[in-house]
């Protein structure tokens, strides 16, 4: 009688409820973690292949949560965007994240993720600068990291978004560049001065020459456009070579660092990986 159809029913929703009860939980968790100063930035490396140089640093935020531990960014992010929270929780990280970078030495470039929301807020470019002026931050240290998604809501809007926070000094990289439906099109209608390659193109190095024949590509069409190609995602050493030998510029990856906090006012340490 236990799996007659109607038990299996109420089986699911309350499995259901619960998961609804769950997430609920979770995004009060969030907006207490936004007052009480529970989140940090950790910051990934990323290299230039041809010298080995650290050229810049990615910040990613994080959540230790006091019961169940560091919560993913993939879960927290979309939980913010859904509750209302990302605003606040952008601002705290365009904050913190120029702060921090501002008192390392050797001025160095960092990069930061901006949600779609964040986009159509009114006050961005005007948060950014404030920014870069409060902390001391130069214009030409920080990058913006946007995915193809965050831009069609509204192209005009996110065309003229992007032009103002570019006029600042600050530049531009396109995110999870291959992941959405128009990668083409988004490069032809947005001055982005950098490509992320996703991951997966980095994954599909090793299975052979198609993925190898489409980053060659892609970083054919970044030259004439100007601007250098990141590999996101570079685990092993392979990779890396690969990256290399079809002439990608810059990596980024568990393989040379893994996201760390600041620490004693400077970046994270980098291992000395191959060179
Ligand atoms: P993303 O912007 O594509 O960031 C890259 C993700 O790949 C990060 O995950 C990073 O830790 C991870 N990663 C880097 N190298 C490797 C590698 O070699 N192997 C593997 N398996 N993973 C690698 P993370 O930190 O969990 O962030 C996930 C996503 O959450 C980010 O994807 C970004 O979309 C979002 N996110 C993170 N921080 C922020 C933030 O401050 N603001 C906003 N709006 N979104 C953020
Ligand atoms: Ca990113
Ligand atoms: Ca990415
Ligand atoms: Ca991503």
């Amino acid at each position: 009688a236990k799996t007659d159809p109607l038990h299996r029913i109420q089986q699911y929703e309350h499995a259901l409820g619960e998961a609804v009860r769950q997430r609920r939980e979770l995004a009060q968790d969030l907006r207490r973690a936004l007052e009480t100063g529970q989140l940090k930035m950790h910051y990934q490396p990323q290299i230039d292949l041809k010298t080995g140089d650290v050229c810049g640093y990615e910040a990613l935020v994080r959540w230790p949560h006091p019961v169940r531990g560091l919560v993913s960014p993939a879960e927290f992010i979309p939980l913010a965007e859904a509750n209302g929270l990302i605003g606040r929780l952008g601002d705290w990280v365009l904050e913190t994240t120029c702060e921090e970078v501002a008192r390392w030495p050797g001025s160095p470039k960092v990069a930061i993720n901006l949600s779609a929301i964040q986009l159509n807020d009114p006050h961005l470019v005007g948060k950014v600068l404030q920014a870069l002026v409060s902390t001391g931050l130069s214009p030409t240290q920080l990058e913006i990291e946007l995915t193809e998604t965050a831009l069609i809501h509204d192209l005009r809007q996110s065309l003229s978004v992007l032009r103002r926070i570019k006029a600042l000094g600050v530049s531009m990289a396109l995110d999870d560049f291959g992941t959405g439906y128009s990668a083409l099109e988004t490069l032809r209608q947005f001055p982005f001065d950098k490509i992320k390659l996703d991951k997966g193109f980095t994954d599909g190095l090793s299975d052979g020459g198609r993925s190898r024949a489409v980053i060659s590509a892609v970083v054919t069409l970044a030259r004439n456009l100007d601007i250098p190609v990141l590999a996101e995602g570079v685990e092993t050493a392979d990779q890396l070579e690969l990256l290399n030998m079809v002439g990608c510029e810059q990596a980024q990856g568990y393989l040379i660092g893994r996201p760390a906090p600041a620490e004693n006012g400077a970046p994270p340490a980098v291992q000395d990986v191959m060179w």
